[in-house]
């Protein structure tokens, strides 16, 4: 059947990771796609992402990788688009990719190649790309063919289009610079399709009083610690900054975190460092304390964990130590107990926690329950990935899954 012009079969609100991926994979299907970004560039994340090299997914996917009020809501998607299919597409186009720690796979030259990658395919296949699109109304009407009419300004253009399916892939509220808003959200609620609370996540922790002081004093310093809150343990590295930690370490735990919880740091994850310090008195009794940690942990970093922990016997040997004594501070070391103060938020979050319900979204197809045509795809939805590439893989994901059949 032939439409209007102003007609689509498919319009994608947002031309992030999710919003291109998916606007290909239905344009292979024959559907004509337009996709309407409200920035002035497209896919802004995936050029900052990564330090500008794009971890664009990860060698391991597992479910428990991704948190979400429904656990097991990821995983059909995971399995209609994993890790390999999106690997084949770089390795197809001739990208140059090179593994990091933990299975990261990071552009070699720049995360401009993911991108331009994705236009291509977009290309290749008819999707239209409007930016600078100010979107003012969403509109169910009746028809079929024409279920939802978008109104919005191009330019101060206004402009009105109709589609027979709505993809909402405008992402999540971090960094608001680089894109993040909350329509997404909106639109769900206008439909009443349910939310779950949102949070800033894979964000820094920052920290008041000594704490604090301490933070700034070490700043720039980095170290692997273990840290641990709420059950969940990660082994990385640890950044202290002005504003208190970093790292993907403390990125990875602030998704566990909440207002009051404490997060406790292993300083030295791989020692048993009670034994460390009892045999030491025994066999370098004359040493300082200080001196021995040094082996293992920067000079600023003991100083001031000695002014915590021993200040009294900063210049005692260790013969002087008792046994009690060492094994309190190997606790201490082992067991640091913190309590951030706030995270940064948003302004430096990586990710938004939480989102539009899953309870309500086909775990197949991305498509709300109670809303025919209307799907949700990419962060705005309550899943969110470990750091690692994670994310992106979700966005690949799902934007797949709806692909195949808006
Ligand atoms: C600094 C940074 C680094 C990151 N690095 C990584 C990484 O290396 N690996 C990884 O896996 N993940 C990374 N992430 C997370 C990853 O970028 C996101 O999870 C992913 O981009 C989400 O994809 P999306 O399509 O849902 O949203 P996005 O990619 O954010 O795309 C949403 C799009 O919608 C547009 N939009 C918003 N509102 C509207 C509107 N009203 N109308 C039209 N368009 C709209 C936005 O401008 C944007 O272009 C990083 C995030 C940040 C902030």
């Amino acid at each position: 059947m032939k439409h209007a012009s102003n007609h689509y079969d498919v319009i994608i609100l947002g031309a992030g990771a999710s919003g291109l991926l998916c606007a290909f994979t239905a344009a292979r299907r024959g559907r004509k796609v337009l996709v309407l970004e409200k920035s002035n560039k497209v896919g802004k994340k995936i050029l900052m992402s990564g330090g500008g090299r794009c971890n664009f997914i990860n060698y391991y996917v597992e479910p428990d990788h991704f948190i979400s009020a429904n656990p097991h809501f990821c995983k059909a998607a995971l399995t209609r688009y994993s890790q390999w299919d999106f690997i084949a597409m770089v390795e197809q186009h001739g990208i140059e990719f090179e593994e990091r720690k933990h299975g990261q796979l990071f552009c070699q030259h720049s995360a401009k190649d993911i991108l331009n990658m994705l236009l291509h395919e977009c290309e290749q296949v008819g999707v239209e790309i409007k930016t600078r699109c100010q979107l003012d109304e969403v509109k169910a009407v009746q028809a079929t063919a024409s279920r939802y009419q978008l109104s919005f300004s191009q330019n101060n253009q206004p402009l009105s289009l109709v589609c027979e399916t709505l993809v909402v892939a405008t992402g999540a509220l971090s960094i608001p610079t680089l894109g993040g808003s909350g329509i997404g959200y909106d639109i769900a609620q206008q439909f009443d399709v349910a939310l779950v609370e949102r949070k800033a996540g894979l964000v820094p922790f920052m920290f008041s009083g000594n704490l604090k002081s301490i933070c700034e004093r070490l700043s720039g310093l980095a170290l692997e610690v273990g840290v641990t809150c709420k059950q969940q343990s990660f082994k990385e590295n640890l950044l202290f900054t002005h504003r208190g930690l970093s790292g993907p370490v403390i990125l990875q735990i602030s998704n566990y975190w909440s207002p009051g919880d404490e997060v406790i740091i292993n300083l030295l994850p791989d020692d048993d460092v009670a034994q460390w310090l009892l045999n030491a008195k025994q066999q370098q009794g004359k040493s300082l304390l200080k001196t021995l940690l040094s082996q293992k942990m920067a000079k600023s970093l003991v100083s001031e964990i000695q002014n915590l922990w021993w200040p009294e016997l900063a210049t005692a040997p260790l013969s002087d130590f008792s046994d009690k004594k060492l094994v309190f501070i190997a606790q201490q070391i082992s067991h640091w107990r913190i309590k951030p103060s706030a995270t940064e938020g948003y302004r430096t979050a990586e990710v938004t926690l939480g989102g539009v319900d899953t309870d309500g979204i086909s775990s197949k197809t991305m498509e709300a329950k109670q809303q025919p045509g209307l799907f949700f795809i990419g962060e705005v939805l309550d899943v969110t990935g470990h750091l690692g590439g994670y994310n992106f893989q979700w966005a690949w994901s799902s934007g797949y899954s709806a692909g195949l059949v808006v």
